[in-house]
């Protein structure tokens, strides 16, 4: 009787270890441990034959064989189960794949470029001064020598919004707004968003960037704004570049003139870049008019000054090679990702 414990226990364990289905372990489960007909409930049956003396010790063993299978079961069972969840796993799952990046954000080109800027006037002791977007008609105007009636207003079209206010077409005003607030010596850089209205194509945006430098003190000549914008174009396009300076005319300054930098590319001889003229045109400068002095409430015949101001989208065109200004607002990741 023993034996045939012993033998019931051992065909268990080998079945219960092949096992693949919980259907299968159900079928398995009946066949040996069904109250009726079970092959354990079986061999019990036999009890009733053993000679009194020996049926306690068979009905010990007999329950230690039924724990024993039941325990082989639940092994099984075990298997089976985490078996199942692996395979579910795997398939909604591929562990082994590797993870996607998560997208860190980064500085805008403009922002990176307007830096770069920030930093060469501060260590030349400039103070940053932001002005208001939406300016009067007089500090955008007529504080920079632009009567109501005169032709520059046609170039300078803007917005113009209730109560005589416009948006700010240039960061011009701040040089007024600047010199009232403070007696020469005066030395600020003035960034800021500026807006004309012109029709948005390659090289035309009715919102863009400007920076601007001023510097009015006593004895300040026309050599001090070339040494000054000569070494700015030289930071922000490379040591080889040279810069000249073509007689203009602007409201806010006399004498006045533009800014061109020598072509990168060409460095000069002509190319596709700058058109074939061997240099860029970067902005306007010019001494600070007398008149404009004069409205500030400085005596011309003391004090003198510089200005001059750049487009930031105009740099970062030409340091990065973009041909269309539109890049900049379209909010392409795959062209603001080349700027790390
Ligand atoms: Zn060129």
């Amino acid at each position: 009787m023993s034996d045939q414990l012993s033998a019931l226990e051992s065909e268990v364990a080998a079945k219960a270890a092949a096992v693949q289905t919980e259907a299968d372990l159900e079928s398995l489960r009946n066949e040996f441990l069904a109250r009726k007909g079970g092959r354990l409930s079986q061999v019990m049956a036999s009890l009733g034959r053993l000679p009194k003396e020996e049926r306690a010790e068979f009905g010990r063993r007999a329950n230690e064989s039924k724990e024993r299978i039941e325990a082989a079961f639940g092994q099984a069972q075990q298997r089976i189960l985490n078996a199942g969840l692996q395979a579910e796993l795997a398939q909604r799952y591929d562990v082994t794949f590797p993870g996607i990046p998560a997208r860190l954000g980064r500085q805008h080109v403009l922002r990176r470029t307007l830096n770069d800027v920030v930093e060469f006037f501060h260590r030349r002791g400039f103070a940053v001064v932001m002005g208001p977007e939406v300016e009067t008609e007089f500090f955008n105007f007529e504080a920079m020598n632009i009567p109501a009636d005169h032709p520059a207003r046609d170039a300078m079209d803007t917005f113009y919004l209730a109560g005589g206010t416009l948006l700010r077409t240039h960061t011009s005003p701040m040089q007024m707004r600047t010199l009232l607030a403070y007696p020469p010596p005066v030395a600020v850089l003035v960034p800021g968003r500026t807006f004309r209205r012109d029709a948005l194509d390659a090289r035309h945006a009715f919102n863009f960037h400007q920076f601007e430098g001023l510097q009015v003190d006593r004895g300040i000549t026309f050599g001090h704004l070339k040494g000054f914008v000569t070494d700015l174009c030289r930071h922000l396009y490379g040591a080889q570049r040279r810069t000249r300076f073509r007689p203009s005319y602007f409201q806010f300054t006399e004498p006045s003139a533009e800014v061109d930098v020598s072509c990168a590319v060409c460095d000069g001889s002509g190319c596709r870049t700058c058109g074939g003229a061997g240099w860029l045109e970067m902005g306007g400068s010019g001494m600070v008019h007398p008149n404009v002095l004069r409205t500030a409430g400085h005596d011309p015949e003391m004090y003198s000054g510089w200005a001059f101001g750049l487009g930031i989208e105009r740099i970062a065109m030409v340091r990065h090679g973009i041909d269309d200004i539109r890049a900049f607002t379209e909010s392409d990741p795959g062209f603001l990702e080349q700027f790390a």
